[in-house]
């Protein structure tokens, strides 16, 4: 299987793997799979998956791992059937059990990793990138800041429109060590599990996204 490029994304909130994995989807000019929207494809185009999907997005609940990985089944076999060059799959696995209901599919689809990317950053440094943005509580100008990378001009105040800035629920400290606890126990495990495959490439996250960039391409080239 030559020219394939299969890589999975992998990396705690804040990372910044999301962004990485786009980057390097258009650079290879292989589609980036990340199961949100793979989930809500499915639902948009009323594929049988989908209807399934929909039930439990509808209830608010969580789709069910294997119904999860019958999706990513159906795209792959749609893939293959082109001019196949490989996947970029961003978000999942994040257990030990979709791993390897993953490692099963891909032995059924004769479909060889090249790589799982684990982009990298301290925890006080995806703390301070999960609780950075504000928002302007004007509703009718709603405009977004960052205190890393979009700062206000004057502090806790809109650019636009002069009233004061606040933060999401979503976004407060409070909530990203919520996150990130459950990054650790569920999903930190997969690094072992990847790295004893001899699949994990470390990727440091803190630096800036260019030369992060730059360095997974040296990785897959
Ligand atoms: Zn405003």
């Amino acid at each position: 299987m030559p020219n394939e490029t299969n890589i999975i994304f992998f990396g705690a909130p804040g990372a910044g793997k999301g962004t990485q994995a786009k980057k390097i989807s258009s650079k290879l000019n292989i589609p980036h799979i990340d199961t949100g929207s793979l989930i809500r494809e499915a639902i948009q185009n009323t594929t049988e998956l989908g209807e399934r999907a929909k039930f439990f997005v509808e209830s608010g609940k969580l789709v069910p791992d294997q119904l999860v990985i019958d999706l990513i089944r159906e795209k792959l076999i749609v893939l293959k059937d082109r001019n196949y060059k490989g996947f970029i799959l961003d978000g999942f696995p994040r257990t030990i059990p979709q791993a390897n209901a993953l490692e099963h599919l891909l032995l059924e689809l004769n479909i060889k990793l090249t790589c799982v990317i684990n982009v990298q950053a301290p925890e006080e440094i995806l703390i301070k990138r999960l609780s950075s943005r504000r928002i302007c509580s004007n509703k009718s100008c709603g405009a977004i800041y960052n205190l890393i990378s979009s700062l206000p001009k004057e502090e806790n105040k809109c650019d636009v429109c002069s009233s004061k800035l606040y933060q999401r629920k979503d976004d407060t400290k409070e909530a990203a060590l919520e996150r990130l606890n459950e990054y650790r126990n569920k999903t930190a495990p997969l690094e072992n599990f990847y790295r004893d495959l001899n699949l994990l490439k470390d990727v440091n996250g803190t630096k800036d996204p260019d030369d992060v960039y730059n360095e997974i391409v040296k990785f897959i080239s």
